[in-house]
């Protein structure tokens, strides 16, 4: 790769971590004097990868700025999400901007008949917006093995090939076909367009179903031996006498799902666990008192076992996603106060951040698209021009 080429691609990943970015910005984050930065931005504007917007504030010099932004027929991701009780398909832009989005409920019929309509949905985006889709990423509930094979005991999917999500295309080449666990691309979000940004070690935990998670350490996500470092759920932190779907005891997951809300309320199990834990979050936070001591029992089994997590790791930002980010906004009192009595006195005197993700529900979805990012412009042959 010639060093216009490595240049090139970091300016396409600058304009992208920072949509809008000027040429005098570009100059800076490439370490580069104003003419180097001029020729490789006309390279870029001429293959189509990037786009000045219109002037708007002056530089520094009283001459117009003209920011750098996605180009109008620029590259795509198609970036997908399946939870345990819909499923949801956005075509991203670089810069991060949603140009369309599509869904739906998973209906009676299986992995097969999700698959099959992520897959329609896919296919009328690579209709739509013929030539510019560089490569798709999935998020999915549960363990990707292989980079593709799902097994969610949670779900009841097991062996699953998340390749059938995408139509074959020229479009959707191999390499730039991803596919990783929800909690895992939410913390990669969180660590892109969220509070990560700057962390040294941050943990992220993602409560939807399960409880899952991963850590990111200045940015990169730490993928352990086989690519599923993070399942904090299934730490024992909870009552050794409940089994778990993963197939162990005393999981900590277990202790913070949507069927623990219920329990605790003395309702049935719920067949849709996160809606229903939506539900309790939304009558707690009204002020209906059994949801709220309901909550309350959550919100500190959800403190303690982080303080145990923050105590092992040393981590100096925790992000809460998903129902966990609610439980932390409906019952902050609880969550810290159970986090503190759970903190060694060293990690006490400087306490990690503690907050809500801020991508919320979207971090799974925001974080598949990431990850093909983040591949396309690290391929060898570099991000390729148009066509
Ligand atoms: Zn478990």
């Amino acid at each position: 790769m010639t060093n216009r080429a490595t240049l090139g691609r970091d300016l396409l990943r600058a304009a992208h971590l920072t949509p809008g970015l000027t040429r005098a910005d570009a100059a800076r984050a490439l370490g580069t004097g104003t003419g180097t930065t001029t020729e490789i931005v006309v390279r870029l504007l001429g293959e189509h990868l990037l786009a000045e917007g219109p002037p708007s504030a002056t530089g520094r010099r009283g001459r117009p700025t003209r920011p750098l932004v996605a180009h109008p027929e620029g590259p795509l991701v198609l970036a997908a999400a399946i939870s345990h009780e819909d499923w949801r398909l956005r075509v991203v832009e670089l810069g991060g901007a949603v140009v369309a989005e599509t869904g739906g409920p998973h209906g009676a019929g299986g992995p097969d008949a999700v698959l099959a309509a992520v897959r329609a949905a896919a296919r009328g985006a690579l209709r739509r917006f013929p030539r510019r889709v560089r490569g798709a990423g999935l998020a999915v509930p549960g363990l990707v093995r292989e980079a593709h094979l799902l097994d969610a005991p949670l779900l009841g999917w097991h062996d699953v090939d998340l390749r059938a999500a995408w139509p074959r295309s020229p479009d959707l080449p191999a390499d730039l076909v991803l596919a990783g666990n929800d909690a895992r691309c939410a913390a990669v979000a969180e660590a892109v367009r969220g509070r990560a940004a700057g962390s040294r070690l941050h943990l992220h935990l993602h409560l939807d179903a399960g409880l899952g998670g991963a850590l990111t350490t200045d940015g990169q996500l730490l993928d352990g031996a086989r690519g599923s470092a993070g399942e904090f759920g299934h730490l024992p932190f909870g009552d050794p006498a409940r089994r778990c779907g993963c197939g162990a005891s005393g999981c900590w997951g277990t202790a913070l799902d949507g069927a623990a809300l219920a329990r605790l309320l003395g309702e049935q199990d719920p067949p849709d666990p996160v809606s229903h834990g939506h539900r309790v979050l939304d009558r707690a936070g009204a002020g209906d008192p059994a949801a709220g001591r309901a909550v309350a029992v959550v919100a500190r089994a959800l403190g303690r076992g982080t303080a145990g997590l923050v105590n092992a790791l040393d981590a100096d930002l925790v992000t809460l996603g998903g129902l966990a980010g609610r439980v932390l906004d409906v019952a902050p009192g609880e969550v810290r106060a159970a986090l503190e009595a759970g903190s060694m006195a060293v990690r006490r005197s400087s306490p990690a951040v503690l907050a809500a993700a801020a991508l919320g529900a979207d971090g799974p979805l925001v974080g598949a698209g990431e990850l093909v990012w983040s591949r396309w412009w690290d391929r060898p042959a570099g991000p390729r021009g148009a066509g």
